[in-house]
């Protein structure tokens, strides 16, 4: 027998990984839900979920977050913050999602971009690494409410920073 054919063909050079570049884009950081706020309103969120009638400069209707009977849940169009004079739960369109739907800060962001047809580019980094992002983000825009709610996980955070630590 003549030397058996090989089943593979060599290969003809080097076979490139197709310009795969890996761009690190995490999302939702600081500058994309920014833009994705900016482009939200929060009127409009609100209303799929709560009946708004208009009041003065802001929207008012029934709090989705207590039982009540008279309208003290307040939605200001200029500030983009929803407020309730009730149970004193505030924040922004995103703050009323995870409130609203339990989801975390992430899943709100995609949620809230998809409702409003925005793209949600795909980020590369890992659960932890995003859930990381996104308690620094917490931190920055919802404070005063979420401290409360991510109390536990915001205290744990504090600790590993060394920034909180050189606090007196
Ligand atoms: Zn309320």
């Amino acid at each position: 027998m003549a030397w058996p054919p090989s089943r593979h063909k060599p290969l003809a050079g080097r076979r490139r990984q197709c310009g795969s570049s890996y761009n690190r884009i995490l999302w939702p950081s600081r500058s994309r839900s920014s833009e994705l706020l900016a482009r939200v309103d929060i009127v409009e969120l609100v209303g799929r979920y709560v009946q708004l009638k208009k009041g003065g400069a802001n929207f008012m209707g029934l709090c989705p977050f207590h039982g009540e009977k008279s309208p003290s849940f307040s939605v200001s169009p200029s500030k983009q913050f929803f407020h309730c004079f009730g149970c004193g739960k505030h924040g922004d369109a995103i703050g009323f999602l995870m409130e609203h739907s339990g989801m975390s800060f992430v899943e709100s962001v995609h949620d809230l971009a998809q409702q409003f047809g925005m793209q949600v580019p795909e980020d590369e980094s890992s659960p932890q690494e995003r859930e990381r992002a996104a308690l620094q983000r917490q931190k920055q825009v919802t404070l005063s409410d979420v401290q409360e709610k991510a109390g536990q996980a915001y205290r744990l955070h504090l600790k590993n920073s060394p920034r909180a630590n050189s606090r007196t």
